[in-house]
């Protein structure tokens, strides 16, 4: 029996049946942003596995901060002892964020958990019973079960699990683009606010793009307006950082687009530079410090492999890399690189729109019937996309070759012109 029939029998892939009904492809190995598979094709990789992988895959200097790590300390309980890694890699996130208190974990649903609980302990603190989130439609952020309640309702996830889920307060999302009128999402926001916000500790969203809710790139306008009614009713504003974060849409964090801060904010995907699973919750000061003045005085959160230090040096090192190299400037270029080549996706009958920020360049179908098809196409031709409903799409490494990123999207394009024939 092959390791891959092995795998079809005994593993769970996400979203998937078992055995697994759709194909799965046995990867050997990979190089920069390149993906060996088993029976010897190369593919370039358009997705930086889930837009985490920022620098590409074996860099050497992430190769090395691990390596060397894992001869020091490959992992040291967190509770009662401290390590120089996690503070390193604090400070940065510090400075990098103007926040101020990180607390570092293992995935991205559980800082979006561990955000959940910190809005409700800081409302608590100052003697406030509120319970319930605002969140917008479309939104994703993550799996675990509280993260999944804040997702939009009307993708099936909740509905599957019935009344387990306690029940937030979604309103409209913004208008799609970035420099649409947003005044409609605008208008019901602050009609959410003021209906709902004895009831509500913090509004949680994605700033300016709605990644696996539907790759929807929205005005700045609206996060300075979600800032201004969160200050107003003193709602925490919580900016979900874990796809847009670390330069995806050309700046450091998305919200820097809107010239605003959150107080709580959550990072994960590039933070490792795709190498292991870690995430953060990183909020101002004035949150820590009203959870630890409150009479229960305590984060109530605290997992087994909290700032691991193997995840915190390669995190340091991507940090690092990040500083070093002039990621702005690559991330305009494929920017520009998207701009130019999906210009050609426009016309087609089955496309009902083209849009593209930062590394993130989109194709939205008139139809959600293709995306196993057009996945199958670019993996013949040498291109590794995983479409999801509508939504034909790439996040690239800022460290891909210029060819290499016209091709995903050629390929992109011709895949849909061949169901087209
Ligand atoms: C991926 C993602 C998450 C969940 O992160 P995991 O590491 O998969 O748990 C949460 N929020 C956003 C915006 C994401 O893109």
């Amino acid at each position: 029996m092959s390791w891959l029939d092995i795998d079809k029998k005994h593993v769970w892939h996400p979203y998937n049946s078992l055995p697994s009904k759709a194909s799965l492809l046995g990867v050997k190995k990979t190089n920069k942003t390149s993906i060996f598979l088993e029976t010897g094709e190369e593919l370039i990789d358009g997705m930086s596995s889930w837009w985490s992988a920022i620098h590409g895959y074996n860099h050497p200097r992430l190769n090395e901060a691990l390596k060397s790590q894992v001869e020091i300390m490959p992992h040291i309980m967190f509770g009662g002892l401290a390590h120089e890694k996690a503070a390193i890699l604090s400070k940065k996130l510090v400075e990098l964020s103007g926040l101020n208190s990180v607390f570092l974990c293992d995935s991205g649903s559980v800082s979006v958990e561990v955000a959940l609980k910190t809005a409700i302990q800081y409302q608590e603190a100052k003697g406030l019973k509120k319970y319930k989130f605002i969140a917008l439609e479309h939104a994703y952020h993550g799996d675990t079960l509280a993260a999944m309640s804040v997702c939009d309702p009307n993708n099936s996830m909740h509905s599957i699990y019935g009344s387990y889920l306690p029940k937030h307060i979604f309103t409209k999302a913004p208008e799609l683009g970035f420099n649409a009128d947003c005044s409609a999402s605008i208008a019901a926001l602050e009609e959410t606010f003021s209906k709902y916000h004895k009831e509500c500790a913090g509004f949680i969203l994605e700033p300016i793009v709605q990644g696996a809710g539907g790759m929807r790139i929205y005005n700045p306008i609206f996060l300075e307006k979600a800032r201004e009614l969160c200050s107003k009713y003193d709602i925490l504003l919580i900016a979900d950082e874990i796809a847009t974060g670390f330069g995806h849409t050309g700046k450091m964090f998305a919200y820097e687009w809107a010239d605003i801060k959150p107080d709580i904010m959550t990072v994960g995907k590039g933070l490792t530079g795709g190498y292991m699973t870690m995430a953060a919750m990183i909020t101002s000061k004035n949150v820590s410090d009203t959870i630890s003045n409150s009479k229960l005085g305590i984060l109530m959160h605290g997992p087994t492999f909290m700032a691991n230090p193997l995840a915190c040096s390669v995190a340091i090192e991507s940090l690092n890399l990040l500083e070093e190299t002039s990621w702005k400037k690559n991330v305009l270029n494929i920017e520009a690189i998207f701009k130019e080549e999906l210009q050609n996706a426009k016309e087609l009958d089955l496309v009902k729109d083209i849009r593209n920020i930062g590394a993130i360049g989109v194709i939205e179908l008139k139809d959600d019937t293709y995306a196993q098809e057009i996945q199958d196409y670019c993996v013949k031709k040498g291109v590794w996309i995983r479409p999801f409903g509508k939504l034909i799409y790439s996040i690239v490494a800022y460290t891909i070759k210029e060819e290499d990123l016209r091709k995903i999207i050629k390929t992109m394009i011709e895949a849909i012109k061949s169901i087209e024939k």
